[in-house]
């Protein structure tokens, strides 16, 4: 799991956020205050051992990009997956999983190619994205889940 470093604008304390925690209205741990994490959100890095309890346990849909750091159509849809990520903090969590380190999690989906996207809600998959999608259409498929 990674996180993401947050400045609170009301002590300038740098916060340590873990990147599951982003959408759920972090507070400052010096002076206790609100901090917005929506122009810094980053998608959730999921490993093997933690994937099942997250996408099980999260109250949210979840959007799991399946990538691999080698693929180009990957790397051509990061940039709006990450801005995607800031645009849907609270409404739907964007996750990602690197299949090269990961291979547990892409057996039991049976992941046959990336990037292919999976949409969980309780954690069931409820939809899936096979291939680099528009940016037009990934939206569509966040706004049918959210
Ligand atoms: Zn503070």
């Amino acid at each position: 799991m990674n996180s993401l470093i947050l400045t609170c604008q009301s002590c300038n304390t740098k916060n340590r956020i873990p990147a599951d925690k982003q959408h759920l209205s972090p507070k400052c741990g010096k002076c206790g205050k609100p901090i917005d994490a929506g122009t810094s959100a980053v998608p959730v890095e999921l490993t093997d051992s933690e994937f099942q309890s997250f996408v099980a346990g999260s109250s949210l849909p979840v959007m799991v990009d399946f990538y691999s750091p080698t693929c180009g159509p990957c790397k051509a849809i990061a940039p709006f997956i990450s801005s995607l990520t800031k645009e849907y903090l609270g409404k739907v969590i964007i996750a990602k999983l690197d299949t090269s380190t990961n291979p547990g999690t892409s057996m039991h989906y049976k992941i046959r190619g990336v990037p292919s996207l999976l949409f969980f809600k309780n954690g069931h998959v409820v939809d899936q994205i096979v291939g680099a999608p528009p940016e037009s259409q990934l939206r569509q498929k966040l706004d049918a889940i959210k």
